[in-house]
């Protein structure tokens, strides 16, 4: 049975994506991250929602940092990552690669997909096409590989990879803009990453998110979904080898 989620998806801190995740039936409601506390409370509240959960991806400030004022207003459990619980404010449930969480019956599979940090955890409705991915995989982007190896991280982007096309991935940061720009130094000649970059540009001019993005979308055009593909290798002066390929690209946006 296909269970409909409410997602309210709203712009914090400077360019974080704020995450309510509600489901009508039960009345519950999951927050994904908490970048600011206040700012989650207010959204909650003007819907008349209360948070029920809050569902960590991983421990930076800008993504935990409103863990413990938001359960000292709503009593919410705290689930998190295991790989860093200890980095956690206020963790009560910590969750590794092939635990299911439940929102109001809808399943959730939590994805490990360390690289960002060791523990950084995603969570994958799959009944609803929604991946929400913290910072490991942006629009035409992914995240600075601070705490693991950049075979850890192209691994962990296989694991997005693997997902169903029609997936959406809700990222937590609107980078998309500047990583376009990116994206076109290393695919120049890429049709559809062109079309792409015409979207996000009017969009952007707009002022609206281009965030979530199609994972379909995203295996076409995203430089760092398409490390495994000969062209991109031996374009990078890796032929065969995914994760030098993968390496020498983030090395490069790195330094853009
Ligand atoms: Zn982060
Ligand atoms: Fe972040």
């Amino acid at each position: 049975m296909d269970i409909h989620l409410d997602i309210h998806q709203f712009p914090c801190l400077n360019d974080n994506y704020g995450y309510l995740v509600h489901e009508p039936a039960s009345g519950q409601t999951v927050a994904v991250d908490t970048p600011d506390a206040e700012r989650y409370l207010g959204e909650a509240a003007g819907r008349g929602w209360t948070i029920n959960e809050i569902w960590n991806t991983h421990w930076h400030p800008d993504h935990a940092g409103g863990n413990l004022r938001i359960k000292e207003a709503t009593g919410c459990r705290i689930v998190g990552p295991a790989g860093e619980a200890a980095k956690i404010p206020g963790l009560d449930l910590a969750v590794k690669q092939g635990d299911t969480l439940e929102l109001g019956g809808a399943k959730a599979h939590v994805l490990d997909v360390p690289g960002h940090t060791l523990g950084h955890v995603a969570f994958h409705f799959p009944h609803q096409h929604a991946a929400f991915v913290g910072d490991s995989v942006f629009a035409l982007g992914c995240g600075r590989v601070f705490e693991g190896t950049m075979e850890m991280m192209w691994n962990s982007l296989n694991r997005i990879k693997a997902l169903p096309k029609e997936t959406r991935l809700y990222c937590a940061h609107e980078y998309t803009a500047s990583n376009a720009k990116f994206a076109v130094s290393i695919e120049p000649e890429n049709k559809a990453l062109k079309e792409y970059v015409a979207w996000i540009e009017k969009r952007r001019a707009e002022d609206l998110p281009t965030v979530p993005a199609l994972l379909e979308r995203e295996l076409a055009t995203n430089p760092f979904l398409r490390a495994d593909l000969q062209i991109m290798q031996i374009a990078m002066g890796h032929p065969g080898d995914a994760v030098a390929t993968f390496g020498e690209i983030r090395g490069r946006k790195d330094k853009f």
